[in-house]
């Protein structure tokens, strides 16, 4: 575990120290930070300190809890003016002090659509009783294997909308999908690389987004979607490759499905059950959840496995994987600095160590899962729109 790198003390919380993890919500690392509540004439404020002296300041009336995965003693806490900004609050004395004096945290995060979708919920939850929190979430593995896939491609769809929309500096402009003609040209012979090894429930439908987070992730339906920042960090298409064949595995192993209706809980499976695939108050948990979503070590093992086979049997080294992870792990730090969903901690270590003794598998030639003008295309794939 993480020591605090920054323990300050401010009046109104002594004795107690408070200190928590932070996520601005734009990088994948995890801040260390403390915290102290400041008096202002306008009200409390919530005074978080990073490291490098960076404070970000958060009124404590603007303080919204969100929904921690169930079995957690953690204290999620974003603001309602930086939705994407996430404090995890892990001592029980820190959230007494932020439960007590914040009087707005039980209200819902913002995410733009909710109001409707709250009230959908409400009534949803009002006419079927509260028995479904208990038994609907227990089903949700169940049910995956269920999902009509129209209606798992259509929660995929939108869920991907709403994630864009999460994302965008700007409510009307969502974030942008690389559409660079070579480039989308390049992204398409490496996903057909990939796909002409294996078996897919459903096609696949791989895209860019125009995003500086280091990042990738599968949604419902077969849609992948990877960063820019991915791209960039990347040092060789193999790498990207190898991380897209992570998330066909995720895809194969219906993860997503699976990972949204466990996130989405009583609230999500109904809307499911009912036929509300593309409105339903899922779509909502499932953004807040799939841009820095993870899921179980054993998933995520079982995602990594596949791609070792899937990139063996397409002659690219899964090496791959383990040079891109340990790049990552150097540039943000240890294993548990990292939030992007396809580092998900622990065992990044062993991820590494598996990936590097699949290489050794490696029977037939090596063919780089692209050639160096497509990988230069792919790399530009943000650049402009008309290629
Ligand atoms: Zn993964």
């Amino acid at each position: 575990m993480m020591g605090p790198t920054v323990i300050r003390v401010g009046e109104t919380v002594a004795p107690h120290q408070a200190f928590a993890d932070y996520l601005d919500g734009r990088s994948a690392v995890i801040h260390r930070v403390a915290l102290t509540i400041a008096e202002a004439s306008s009200g409390p404020i919530l005074v978080v300190t990073l490291a490098d002296d960076q404070v970000v300041r958060w009124p404590l009336r603007d303080l919204r809890t969100i929904p921690d995965q169930a079995g957690k003693n953690q204290l999620v806490i974003t603001s309602k003016d930086a939705p994407l900004g996430r404090l995890i609050v892990e001592d029980a004395e820190t959230q007494r002090l932020l439960k007590a004096r914040s009087p707005n945290l039980r209200q819902r995060p913002p995410v733009r659509g909710r109001g409707r979708i709250f009230a959908w919920s409400i009534a949803a939850l009002a006419s079927v009783g509260l028995i479904v929190f208990v038994l609907v979430p227990a089903m949700a593995d169940q049910l995956a294997e269920y999902l009509p896939p129209d209606g798992e491609k259509a929660l995929g769809d939108t869920t991907f909308e709403q994630i864009r929309n999460a994302l965008s500096e700007n409510e009307f402009n969502p974030v942008k999908i690389c559409e660079d003609r070579a480039g989308m040209a390049a992204l398409e012979q490496m996903q057909s690389r990939l796909e002409d090894e294996t078996d897919l429930p459903y096609p696949l439908s791989v895209l860019v987004l125009d995003h500086e987070m280091v990042n990738a992730f599968a949604l419902p339906g077969g849609r992948i979607v990877l960063f820019r920042g991915l791209i960039k960090a990347a040092e060789t298409p193999d790498e990207v490759a190898a991380v897209l064949a992570h998330e066909i595995g995720h895809v194969v192993n219906r993860d997503p499905a699976r990972g949204a209706l466990r996130s989405a809980g009583s609230i999500g499976v109904l809307g499911l059950i009912f036929g509300d695939f593309a409105g339903g108050a899922a779509v909502l948990f499932m953004v807040e959840r799939l841009i820095d979503a993870t899921y179980s070590q054993s998933a995520e093992a079982a995602a990594d496995s596949f791609a070792h086979d899937l990139l063996i049997s397409g002659g690219i080294p899964p090496a791959a994987l383990a040079d891109f992870f340990e790049r990552l792990r150097a540039r943000y730090g240890d294993q548990d600095g990292i939030v992007a969903h396809f580092m998900a901690h622990p065992g990044l270590g062993d991820r590494i160590a598996k990936a590097r003794a699949a290489n050794s598998r490696m029977v037939g030639a090596i063919r780089p899962s692209l050639g160096e003008l497509d990988w230069q295309d792919l790399r530009g794939i943000c650049a402009n729109d008309e290629g």
